[in-house]
C-alpha cells in the first residue's frame, strides 16, 4: 500500500501555521509500516485541490487528507473529493446528526452554514468526530482508500486514533501484511552520541528488531521496532532487545512510549507521598507549566514562585542579601538557597529551583550566557548542578526546564 498525505489550507502555504498534521500522520504511517512517498500542501482553491487529489489518486493507494472540512466558503475539501470521485454532493443525514449533536452538547444554536458539513459524496461514509463539528469522511473506491480529517490537530488525532488507524490495521491484517510493533525507550542525563556509543554493536548487528536513536532538547530516546505476522511475537523480540539495552543504559532510562519526565516525576512523588514546590527564575514558569500539564498534578504539586528579581528571591524565598551580594543571583549558593527557601516556606518535601542567564545579554567571562544552576532540596540533602546551554534565549529556557526536571527525576530515583 502506497500512501500520500495532502494538507489543505492557504495559511499553511503562507507560513502562518506549521503543518504538524502531516508530521503526525507521517509518523503514524511509519509506525504501521505503510510506505509514504509523497506529501503535498495546497491552498483553499477548488481547482488546485482537485488537481492535487487527481495526481495523488494516480500514484498512491491511500490518501490521507487534512483540513477544509469546516462550514465556511473556503472549506472546499468535500467538493474536491466529490469531483475526484465523479460524484455529486448530497445531504448525508448521519453526518448532519453529528453536527447537530455537537452543537447540542456545546449548547449553541446551529448556523445555517453548518449544513455544508453534512454534504458528502455518495460513496463516502461518515467517520465520527466527537471533538468538533466537522464529520470526517472515509471512501473506498476502485482499490483506493481515502480518509479525510478536519485540520484542527486534536480533532484529527482523535479521529485517527479512534477510527482511521484501527480501520487501517484491519485492512493490513486482511492483506496479510506483517505487523510492526515499536517501543520507545526514553532517557535523560545522557547525550545522543554517548548513548549510541554504548549500544553501537547492538545497532550494527540489528535486523529484527531494529534500533534507532532519537534526540530532542535535553533528551534522547531509542525506538525498538519488531516486524512479524504476530504482535505477541514482536513483543517478545522487543523484550529481549530491551534487556540488552537496559544492561548498558539502565541508569538513564526514565520511561517508555508516551511517558515524559513530568508524568514520571508525578508518579514517583505520588508513590512517596511527597509534595513539590518550585522556585523558578530564568525559566519563568516553564517547569510549573510542564508539571501542571499532567492531569492530577494537584495531588503533589503545591505551586511555585516565579522569582525573577533579586527582591522576590529575598522577600518570598528568604535568599539572604549577603548570598546574592557575594555570589550573585546566578550561582550555586543562590540556587540552593532558593530550593531550600521554597521547600521550607511551603512545607513540601521537595523544592526545585532554577536560576540562570538566558541571554542574549547579561553574560560575562566567568558567567557566560546559557549558564544555569539547578537545585533540588530534599528532606535529607540539597543537590546542585551547573550546566551551560548553547542555544538562543527560548532554547536556553527550554533546556533549563528540561534539565531541572531531569535532575529532579534523578534525585527522586536516588532517594528511593
Ligand atoms: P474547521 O471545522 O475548524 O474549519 P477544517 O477541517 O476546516 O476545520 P481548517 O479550517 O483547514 O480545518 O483548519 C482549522 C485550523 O486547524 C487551522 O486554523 C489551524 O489552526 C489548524 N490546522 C489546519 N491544518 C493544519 C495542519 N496541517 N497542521 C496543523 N494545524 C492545522
Ligand atoms: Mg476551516
Amino acid at each position: 500500500m502506497k500512501a500520500e498525505i495532502i494538507c489543505i489550507g492557504t495559511e499553511l502555504l503562507l507560513g502562518q501555521i506549521v503543518d504538524t498534521n502531516a508530521a503526525f500522520l507521517a509518523g503514524e504511517l511509519a509506525g504501521l509500516g505503510i510506505d509514504l512517498y509523497h506529501k503535498s500542501t495546497v491552498g483553499d482553491n477548488l481547482e488546485r485541490i482537485a488537481a492535487t487529489l487527481g495526481q495523488a489518486w494516480e500514484r498512491s493507494d491511500l490518501l490521507l487528507i487534512s483540513g477544509g472540512l469546516g462550514p465556511t466558503q473556503d472549506d472546499l475539501t468535500r467538493e474536491a473529493v466529490a469531483r475526484l470521485l465523479g460524484e455529486e454532493l448530497e445531504f448525508n443525514p448521519e453526518a448532519w446528526e453529528q453536527v447537530v449533536a455537537y452543537f447540542r452538547k456545546t449548547e449553541r444554536p446551529i448556523p445555517e452554514n453548518n449544513r455544508r458539513q453534512a454534504m458528502f459524496p455518495k460513496s463516502a461514509r461518515v467517520a465520527p468526530n466527537r471533538w468538533g463539528t466537522a464529520p470526517a469522511m472515509l471512501v473506498e473506491k476502485d482499490k483506493h482508500l481515502i480518509m479525510v480529517m478536519p485540520g484542527v490537530p486534536y480533532e484529527l488525532k482523535g479521529i485517527w486514533e479512534s477510527y482511521f488507524k484501527p480501520y487501517l490495521k484491519g485492512v493490513l491484517q486482511k492483506e496479510g501484511s506483517p505487523v510492526l510493533t515499536s517501543l520507545f525507550v526514553r532517557m535523560a542525563g545522557i547525550g545522543e552520541a554517548a548513548m549510541e556509543e554504548k549500544i553501537l554493536d547492538l545497532i550494527r548487528g540489528q535486523t529484527n528488531p531494529t534500533i534507532a536513536p532519537y534526540a530532542s532538547r535535553g533528551e534522547v530516546a531509542l525506538r525498538i521496532t519488531a516486524k512479524s505476522q504476530d504482535e505477541n511475537y514482536n513483543r517478545e523480540l522487543i523484550a529481549r532487545t530491551l534487556e540488552a539495552v537496559k544492561q548498558r543504559l539502565g541508569e538513564y532510562i526514565y520511561g517508555y512510549d508516551r511517558d515524559n519526565l513530568e508524568t514520571v516525576i508525578g508518579r514517583m512523588l505520588q508513590a512517596k507521598k511527597w509534595r513539590l514546590a518550585l522556585a523558578e527564575s530564568c525559566t519563568g514558569g516553564l517547569i510549573g507549566h510542564r508539571i501542571t500539564n499532567v492531569p492530577g498534578s494537584s495531588e503533589y504539586y503545591l505551586g511555585g514562585v516565579n522569582s525573577y528579581s533579586n527582591r522576590l528571591k529575598t522577600d518570598l524565598l528568604g535568599v539572604s542579601e549577603a548570598t546574592l551580594a557575594e555570589h550573585g543571583a546566578v550561582s550555586p549558593e543562590t540556587a540552593a538557597a532558593m530550593a531550600t527557601g521554597i521547600r521550607e516556606r511551603t512545607g513540601t518535601e521537595v523544592g526545585l529551583a532554577v536560576t540562570g542567564i538566558a541571554g542574549p545579554g547579561g553574560g560575562s567571562e566567568s558567567k557566560p550566557v546559557g549558564l544555569v544552576f539547578l537545585a533540588v532540596a530534599l528532606p535529607e540533602r540539597v543537590v546542585v548542578e551547573r550546566r551551560v546551554f548553547p542555544s538562543d534565549r527560548i532554547g536556553n529556557k527550554e533546556s533549563a526546564a528540561q534539565a531541572g526536571l531531569a535532575l529532579l527525576w534523578r534525585c527522586l530515583k536516588e532517594s528511593s
